[in-house]
């Protein structure tokens, strides 16, 4: 029998020997870059693939193999590489030109549009990524309520400066978090009863995105939804992966209202993006005609590739019909990638919602990482390694985000390898 160690040293063997532009690219890399990299979730032993160029769902590298992309650059790249629409937005907006120092035509438009979509950010503001507008949201939070403490997940992915993988991350910023059980609705009432009074916030995914596309149950959602009411706390839906759930995001799915929505990823058309917004009279405390408004800055907030990228982007291509669409796609093979682990009795799952799923090296059930197996990556590495020698790309962590050009040929394809991966092991 082959095990998945002996199996990944194999693997790893021959991505060495076929990869070797990508492993001088990365020897380069280290003279000026610690290790090479700039962006932790990207590094993997030996060395990262360095890639050259991105078309529609195909991507190449340095060594010249082609990739069909199923990673989608872990939700943002949604519409593929370079959309003609979204091109055309980007080239309109360039020509015009860059940097323009003051307000535009484009921003107030892209806000109307997010807000029809989540209608529960009756006001909303932008900024560079999904990190900033978490740290925005909380700022408004605590100062709204004039309170500290922070409710949080363990697996919780705010950004690389509100991460709770293993319950918390030294470069965290310094907020007073408590930090519960994800989908553990009677532990999350426990912490709000034991810190009410000083309870600013309840920041959750509506799904955990990096914990593992661990959907959160609707009872606990709702559940988080009423004690915040009763707590006097705002409760702070992180849909930066689950808007692009449904047209209106998980909230509009689950029938929830937050107080306040962050977004990021996709939304910018593939330009950095984020946004953070909801409930008006939590959001006026930015109005700048306000006395003793809060400051909210940002260079690069109101940028017009950004804004006219995400224009084209969320009322041409990712239309609430293309949503529905990709969603019901993504529902569709995950649930024939788990018939066929089911099918071999491999101790194998993925989960997640609609174009986003994990792989995970168990069969049980999964509500929170608590349940997640703590020797699965030599697994994850062996099906990561396999995938590329097949012709397909994920996240090493076994994330799979689907973009509107693959093709049914390509799920087909990419089903077919993940049935030899589950024969091999
Ligand atoms: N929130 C969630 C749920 C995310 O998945 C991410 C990024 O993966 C972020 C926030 C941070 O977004 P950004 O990488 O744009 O800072």
């Amino acid at each position: 029998m082959t095990t998945p160690t002996d199996r990944l040293a194999a693997l790893r063997s021959a991505y060495i020997a076929s990869h070797p532009a990508s492993a001088r690219q990365h020897e380069a890399a280290c003279a000026h870059l610690p290790g090479g990299n700039t962006r932790s979730v990207l590094f993997h032993e030996p060395f990262p693939l360095a890639f050259t160029r991105g078309e529609g769902a195909r991507l190449w590298d340095a060594d010249g193999h082609v990739y069909t992309d199923l990673l989608g650059e872990f939700t943002a790249g949604l519409h593929g590489h370079s959309n003609p629409v979204i091109r055309a937005a980007i080239d309109t907006a360039l020509d015009a030109g860059l940097n323009l120092g003051g307000h535009n035509l484009l921003e107030s438009r892209l806000a109307d549009l997010v807000s029809a979509r989540v209608p529960s950010m009756q006001l909303l503001r932008f900024t560079n990524s999904g990190t900033e507008a978490n740290l925005m949201a909380l700022a408004a939070a605590t100062a709204y309520t004039g309170r500290r403490k922070i409710l949080v997940f363990k697996g919780g992915y705010h950004g690389g400066l509100l991460t709770f993988a293993g319950g918390g991350s030294p470069v965290n910023v310094p907020h007073d978090f408590v930090v519960g059980r994800y989908n553990d609705l009677a532990g999350a009432q426990a912490l709000m009863a034991a810190h009410a009074a000083e309870l600013a916030a309840v920041l959750v995914e509506p799904m955990q995105g990096a914990g593992g596309c661990i959907p959160g149950e609707p009872a606990f959602l709702r559940g988080l939804r009423e004690a915040t009411r009763a707590a006097g706390a705002l409760l702070i839906f992180d849909e930066v992966m689950t808007s692009r759930l449904a047209p209106g995001g998980r909230q509009a799915l689950l029938g929830i209202t937050p107080d306040l929505t962050t977004l990021g990823k996709y939304i910018g058309g593939g330009m950095s993006f984020g946004a953070f917004g909801g409930r008006a009279d939590v959001m006026a405390l930015f109005d700048p005609r306000r006395p003793g408004h809060l400051p909210h800055a940002g260079t690069f907030n109101n940028n017009v590739l950004t804004m006219s990228a995400g224009i084209a982007a969320l009322s041409q291509v990712y239309t609430p019909a293309a949503a529905t669409v990709l969603n019901a796609r993504g529902d569709a093979l995950r649930e024939r990638l788990n018939a066929l682990c089911r099918a071999q009795g491999a101790p194998l799952q993925f989960t997640g919602l609609g174009s986003l799923m994990n792989l995970h090296a168990t069969a049980a059930p999964i509500r929170s990482v608590d349940d997640l197996p703590t020797d699965g990556q030599p697994l994850r590495d062996a099906f990561f390694f396999h995938l590329l020698e097949h012709g397909f790309y994920i996240a090493r962590r076994g994330f799979i985000s689907l973009s509107l050009p693959l093709t049914d040929g390509d799920l087909d394809g990419f089903a077919a390898a993940v049935e030899r991966f589950v024969d091999s092991l």
